[in-house]
């Protein structure tokens, strides 16, 4: 289902929660939700269609990947760049990282491990950052 677009900044400064199998349907709202704002959205956090849970969702070209209770094992190559966001106006400056590794559970619930780099690299870590409240 679309939801709307939470920009209550308070409300995404709060710290999501872990996610479980019962939560398979808001990755659904999250495909949708992105779907929907596809020209101006490469990726989301649950907590920006009002759920606090740790499930995000990063567009890797012709498909979107959603992960659940995602984390980030290891990164390298840090640089300085400036990052956009659905739920704020402007761009603000931030420190991201050219390679990361990354772990979540699929749809299936199995668990995953995969090496992002550049761009979409920095969509992950842009809605992982979303899930312990931070807004860039
Ligand atoms: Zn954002």
């Amino acid at each position: 289902m679309v939801k709307q677009i939470v920009r209550d900044v308070f409300f995404l400064s709060q710290k999501s929660e872990p996610a479980t199998k019962e939560d398979l349907q808001i990755g659904r709202d999250l495909q949708d939700t992105l779907q929907a704002n596809r020209e101006r959205c490469v990726g989301m956090a649950a907590n920006m269609i009002g759920v606090k849970k740790n499930i995000i969702i990063v567009n890797m070209g012709m498909i979107d990947v959603v992960m659940f209770n995602p984390a980030i094992v290891s990164k390298r190559g840090s640089y300085e760049t400036e990052e956009g966001c659905l739920s704020l106006d402007g761009v603000r400056k931030t420190t991201r990282y050219q390679d990361i590794e990354v772990e979540y559970y699929d749809f299936n619930w199995k668990k995953q491990r995969q090496k992002l780099s550049g761009w979409t690299a920095q969509i992950a870590q842009h809605e992982i950052d979303h899930l312990s409240g931070k807004i860039i």
